[in-house]
């Protein structure tokens, strides 16, 4: 069933992972399978069965071919360098080629105790694998980079999380599982030989452009200030992305900060609801660290910690090296909010961008924040009103306090009057970036509250809704409301 795997990581040096098979587990069974992306990585499906799918999506039989690995990597976490972390509890089964020529890693995560694992079980419950399942895919559906969830395991033993909880193993699917940690565990070894290894795989897999006779040209060093450059342009629009969307990630360690631009470690995250930029999920962040607004200031400080590891590879001279690096990471903030911008004017209708725009989008978010109206719908209803005015009681319904929204929208009229569209394609447009269903954070928790009581359908039933946010789903409109009072949740876990 498997397609053949290419074995691209376990052929690089011992040093940089540790032969690892997966520990087996009492008894698989596949609670979920991704078809789709299945058939995108070129899986035969033809000989597909469910139970044999089961066995080694478990990790109880490693499909042919496969040389499975733990991979090394370092990170800092919540700011704090650790120079030894790596998968504590992910299995790298290989690389494959997909049907449109790209390599694409298979972890298998919660596969047991590695030798990273660091006292810890190995393991993982089924409420964050499902939550990884349903918010990666949901990502996947609105447009945003993301790591892929392929299929989901019960594996029949508990996992205790200070209660018993039932054990599962997610197959993720990434661009890699290159991370900026994966070039600090060399950096934090001054094993610079490794580094040079590290970012030209890095460029092959992901930004291949930078092989291109123009570049060829250019130096070593300037080759990798390049690479720099370009993760820190994919980390810049991924983020916009998440903010335009209302996802907080929940821990933006640098290991989970992939060189690919993909989003990477489905944790503590959470979808906003009312619009606050405080907004925190995890309940081991008791500072605020990854709270909403740090985001892309987190991003920048992440990408920061990257380019240091470079710098032996960017200029023999290290004075010269940390000059080019900085310069670079201080053009960040101004890449970033080009990529928040583009995202912003698109989400409120405005094609053609002008001086003003990004407070004009501001001034909406902070009605919005004092009328604690919810994010998602807020953009959505906007999109009717977009098309006509008659919708507006709908959006300012949406809102506690309304002098700020009321004038708010006079003012955006007034803007849109500048704009070459007619309503009805505006509309249709902004429908096509201002979804109307995301993963409540309340849906997630019902789905697996459920399949807790080995009841699925929950689980699939939000699957699907997910699949396509940005059409209206006649019948599911109960999936695009926002959490009751006694429905909400204050705190996801990983
Ligand atoms: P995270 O905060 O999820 O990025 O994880 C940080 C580190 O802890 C990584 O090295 C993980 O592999 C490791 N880790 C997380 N959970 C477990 C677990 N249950 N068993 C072993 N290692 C873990
Ligand atoms: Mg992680
Ligand atoms: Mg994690």
């Amino acid at each position: 069933m498997f397609p053949r795997f290419t074995l691209r990581y376990a052929r690089l040096p011992e040093r940089f992972y540790i032969r690892f098979d997966p520990v087996p587990v009492k008894a698989p069974r596949l609670v979920a399978f991704n078809r789709p992306l299945a058939e995108e990585l070129g899986f035969d499906l033809a000989a597909f069965d469910a139970e044999a799918a089961a066995v080694w999506f478990a990790g109880n039989v490693v499909p042919s071919g496969a040389e499975p690995l733990a991979q090394a990597y370092a990170g800092h976490q919540f700011g704090t360098f650790n120079p030894r972390l790596g998968d504590g509890r992910a299995v790298l089964l290989g690389e494959v080629t997909d049907r449109q020529g790209r390599l694409r890693d298979i972890q298998l995560k919660g596969a047991g105790m590695t030798p990273f694992s660091r006292g810890a079980d190995g393991r993982a419950p089924l409420g964050p694998v499902l939550r990884e399942y349903l918010v990666s895919e949901g990502m996947h559906a609105l447009g945003i980079p993301t790591t892929r969830a392929l299929a989901a395991v019960t594996t029949g033993e508990a996992v205790f999380r200070g209660l018993p909880e039932p054990g599962a193993v997610l197959t993720r699917v990434a661009a890699s599982h290159l991370r900026v940690g994966t070039f600090q565990y060399f950096a934090a070894r001054g094993d610079t030989e490794a580094l040079r290894t590290l970012a030209d795989l890095a460029i092959e897999r992901h930004y291949p452009q930078l092989l291109g006779p123009e570049l060829r040209r250019l130096g070593e060093g300037e080759r990798y200030l390049a690479l720099v450059e370009a993760v820190q342009a994919r980390q810049a629009a991924l983020v916009a992305k998440w903010m335009g969307v209302g996802f907080i990630h929940g821990v933006m360690n640098t290991d989970n900060t992939t060189i690919s631009g993909e989003t990477i470690d489905y944790g503590p995250c959470a979808f906003m609801e009312a619009y606050d930029p405080e907004t925190l999920f995890s309940s081991i962040d008791e500072a605020g660290r990854y709270a909403y607004r740090n985001q892309p200031w987190i991003a920048q400080w992440n990408l920061a910690r990257f380019a240091e590891t470079l710098l032996p590879l960017i200029d023999e001279n290290q004075e010269k090296a940390v000059e080019q690096a900085t310069a670079l990471i201080q053009a960040y903030p101004e890449r970033y909010e080009a990529e928040w911008l583009a995202v912003m004017c698109a989400k409120l209708g405005l094609e053609q961008a002008q001086p003003g725009d990004a407070a004009l989008a501001e001034a909406l978010l902070e009605a919005m924040h004092r009328g604690r109206a919810d994010f998602t719908l807020s953009f959505r209803r906007l999109c009717d009103a977009a098309e006509s005015s008659r919708a507006d009681a709908a959006l300012v319904a949406l809102f506690e306090r309304v002098d700020a929204i009321e004038a708010w929208l006079a003012r955006w009229r007034e803007r849109l009057a500048q704009e070459p569209l007619a309503p009805e394609e505006r509309a249709r447009r902004m429908r096509r970036v201002n979804p109307a269903y995301i993963p409540r954070n309340h849906r997630v928790q019902e789905a697996i509250s459920a399949a807790e009581r080995d009841d699925f359908g929950p689980f699939e039933a939000l699957r699907e809704v997910l699949a396509s946010p940005f059409d209206e789903q006649p019948g599911r409109e109960d999936y695009a409301r926002p959490a009751e009072p006694q429905e909400r949740v204050f705190r996801t876990f990983c």
